[in-house]
């Protein structure tokens, strides 16, 4: 099976300003790994802009005017002290949620069997209502609810390994039994959600990690809780939140994984996904601000998504 790559020049064009750690910098070095031979047989498709339709399905209109009014003529404008916007913001966050669900189609399709979505501005801390945390729209959960809309209403499992909790995508699932949300973060830690405590309706699945912990800690927390519970809730599509701040060399967080632990995670994903799903994964780029981590990280992970 082939794996698709979605990208977009907009997302080069969200300009956050001198010195902000998610910079178009990140998805530069994504390109430059990702132009190696050895990944010669990604097939490579250009983000669709997505819809307001679509944005809709995740986030209120108030959101969505909110964002967009804010996007400045010239010059920076702030959503929050760290959700820096530029004139071509908009158009990015809209192509960042297009990416995600044209590669939920394209799965559904049998285009191919897994894709990858490398978009900014990520995703996973934009709540129903509210921006925040470098997030204005939030790509994965907009897919979650796409792929539900308009592929027969199945159950969507999303594992987001960020070191950050997704507080915008379990808030936007926190009533919703057919949708799982797993994540893997360090605890306690921005955005300050995420306990073990906060369960929703039995779909919601937190494993806090405290600051220092590694790759054991991290497998077991996906070996003993996360993959357990993915693999009984058999979904019929996995979405990844796929961010690589979680690296040891990551200037925003303290956990210590290493390239192969993206790796490892990958494949025991594709597992699931070939067990329950058809083999269908959509992974969508959240964090990672140490480019030569990030770049190495998503090589990592990419070569287990284009494994025959
Ligand atoms: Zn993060």
């Amino acid at each position: 099976m082939t794996t698709l790559l979605y990208t977009h020049p907009s997302f080069l064009q969200h300009d956050t300003g001198l010195g902000h750690p998610e910079s178009a910098e990140r998805l530069r070095a994504i390109d430059k790994a990702l132009s190696l031979p050895e990944f010669a047989g990604l097939v490579r498709r250009e983000a669709p802009r997505g819809s307001i339709e679509q944005i809709r399905l995740i986030h209120t209109q108030g959101h969505i005017d909110r964002v967009l009014k804010a996007v400045p003529r010239i010059g920076h404008a702030y959503l929050d002290a760290d959700t820096v916007i530029s004139p071509d913001s908009g158009g990015a966050a809209l192509h960042a949620a297009g990416a995600a669900c044209a590669a939920v189609d394209a799965v559904f399709a049998g285009d191919a069997g897994n894709a990858f979505c490398a978009v900014r501005p990520p995703g996973h801390h934009a709540e129903p209502d509210a921006a925040m945390g470098f997030c204005l729209f939030n790509n994965v959960a907009i897919a979650a609810e796409h792929a539900r809309s308009w592929h027969g209403g199945k159950r969507v499992a999303i594992v987001d390994f960020d070191v950050h909790h997704g507080n915008g995508t379990q808030a936007a699932f926190m009533r919703e039994p057919e949708v799982l949300y797993a994540s893997t973060h360090q605890y306690p830690w921005y955005p300050g959600t995420g306990a073990a405590s906060e369960t929703g309706v039995g779909n919601i699945f937190n494993a806090p990690l405290p600051a220092g912990s590694g790759s054991d800690e991290f497998r077991a927390a996906m070996t003993g809780k996360l993959i357990p519970a993915v693999d009984a809730f058999k979904p019929a599509l996995i979405l990844i939140s796929a961010g690589f701040d979680a690296h040891r060399d990551d200037p925003l967080a303290a956990l210590n994984l290493v390239e192969e632990d993206y790796a490892w995670v990958t494949r025991e994903l594709l597992e699931l996904a070939a067990r329950h799903a058809g083999g269908r994964l959509v992974s969508v780029l959240e964090g990672g601000y140490d480019l030569r981590a990030l770049a190495a990280s998503v090589s990592a992970h990419i070569r287990e998504l284009m494994r025959p």
